[in-house]
């Protein structure tokens, strides 16, 4: 087992990473930028190192920095939480060529899912079905328009190297077409340096069904179950649930098995999260995630399992130690994520903290970093906190999951704790009737 893991985050992933390294009796080092230099992370790590100015990427995308502080103070391990590094197959290379373990998959893995064309055409070979579209990326608008003809409209056209919801757009019409195109492939290579494209059918109510695998270096292969992710705005996540009030129990058991069956032919290892839309009874992937999911909570929650434990054993090379048939879904959990943002407009809102209290109680997990008199930086993700219920049936998770946010209380900023409440009232949301497009209506209505 590793004795001293550095985790190359800050906020609220850093922390959950710190707690579950604590309770293997692993020692911490936190990494941090001179704006987080009062940041909770650090103040609970073991030793912390500055690694930069404040702009992510002079600190938490500053690969030479990091390694250097892991190897100031010994660290033996890196854990990359989510976000920043954490599907850089460089820098995983990079950890693994100065003598020490990236907790997560091999950089091939990694590199072949960050290419979204790569990924699907994997899983296609592996029996797992896709969204209609194009065979790998789209040359040039006429093979576009050839592919959405064939496909039918409306089309969405994605970018190969895409994520957090950039680059995508989508045509209703043959004369949306040529726009679509040019500017998904305009902004796929001003964010993402590379302007390969793709397309699919543009699905007019899916759900977003995700799964929860892991995979040992010993070839063995489990999943957690799912989680329903389609309440998004701007095609990100804002509340997700674990299981999907969409899906049935035989539904999850074959959706499952045709996913660890894949992977175990792939010879993926570590935490990965296969994305789906599900519409009419039909599954089909569109990506996969190879690190820790924000919303990982929910599935501990239903599982009572801690999922970053388990990252690091098998990194360390344990084996998982049980099967498919041990794992076992008990109640429902629902996760908010509540970030520093006006709950209308959903401009930022850094600013301090004044007073915090966090809810608590039976099925009640706040993972934050807040604390009273914290300064909420300008320079990072908004998401401040996350609160996850869970509860013996949806229903009575909904009920403690509205308790819990009128005893939250974060003041001196706005947060999005409003727009919650809203949503647990709403009657489409507490018949689990939605699609990943109802949360853009509600918030519009
Ligand atoms: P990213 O990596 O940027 O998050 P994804 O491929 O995971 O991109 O898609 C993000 C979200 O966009 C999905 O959860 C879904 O809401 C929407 N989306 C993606 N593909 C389609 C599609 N073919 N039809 C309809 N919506 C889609």
């Amino acid at each position: 087992m590793f004795q001293k893991i550095l985790i190359a985050n800050r906020g609220e992933i850093a922390l959950r990473i710190q707690r579950a390294c604590r309770e293997l009796g692993i020692g911490t080092v936190a990494v941090h930028s001179t704006a987080d230099a009062e940041a909770m992370h650090v103040r609970l790590a073991d030793e912390s190192v500055c690694i930069g100015p404040p702009a992510a990427k002079d600190s938490y995308l500053n690969i030479p920095a990091i390694l250097s502080a892991a190897a100031i103070t010994g660290a033996d391990a890196i854990h990359p939480g989510y976000g920043f590094l954490s599907e850089n197959a460089g820098f995983a290379e990079m950890v693994e060529a100065h003598g020490l373990t990236f907790i997560g998959p091999s950089a091939s893995h990694i590199r072949m899912m960050g290419d979204k064309i790569a990924a699907k055409s994997a899983m296609a070979s592996l029996g797992v079905p896709l969204v209609p579209g194009s065979d790998g990326a789209l040359p040039d608008l006429e093979t576009a328009r050839a592919v959405a003809d064939k496909i039918m409209y409306p089309v969405l056209i994605k970018a190969a190297a895409g994520g957090g919801g950039r680059g995508m757009k989508v045509a209703q019409a043959p004369s949306e077409l040529e726009d679509a195109f040019r500017v998904a492939r305009t902004e796929a290579r001003t964010a993402f340096g590379n302007d390969a494209v793709y397309m699919e059918k543009y699905l007019d109510r899916p759900r977003h069904i995700e799964l929860q695998v892991f995979a040992d270096s010993h070839g063995n292969v489990v999943h957690f179950g799912e989680r329903d992710c389609s309440l998004q705005r701007r095609h990100q996540k804002l509340l997700e649930e674990a299981g999907s009030p969409a899906i049935s129990a035989a539904q999850r058991d074959a959706l499952g098995a045709t996913a660890t069956a894949a992977l175990a032919k792939l010879g993926y290892r570590n935490a990965g999260t296969l994305e789906f839309l599900y519409q009419d009874g039909q599954f089909a992937f569109i990506e996969m995630n190879t690190r820790l999911q924000v919303e990982h909570p929910v599935t501990e929650m239903v599982c009572n399992v801690d999922l970053v434990r388990e990252q690091i054993r098998i990194a360390a090379g344990a084996a998982l130690g049980y099967g498919q048939e041990d794992i076992s879904f008990h109640g429902h959990a629902i996760e908010c994520r509540i970030t520093a943002e006006d709950p209308h407009t959903f401009m930022p809102t850094p600013g301090r903290v004044t007073a915090f209290h966090a809810p608590g109680g039976l099925g009640v997990r706040v993972d934050s970093a807040l604390y009273a008199g914290y300064f909420v930086p300008p320079f990072y993700d908004s998401m401040v906190a996350k609160l996850i219920v869970h509860a013996p049936t949806r229903l009575d998770a909904i009920n403690r999951l509205r308790r819990a946010l009128d005893e939250f209380a974060v003041l001196g900023i706005q947060t999005t704790i409003p727009l919650h409440r809203r949503i647990v009232d709403d009657r489409s949301f507490q018949e689990g009737d939605y699609t990943i497009h109802w949360l853009e209506r509600f918030v519009a209505g």
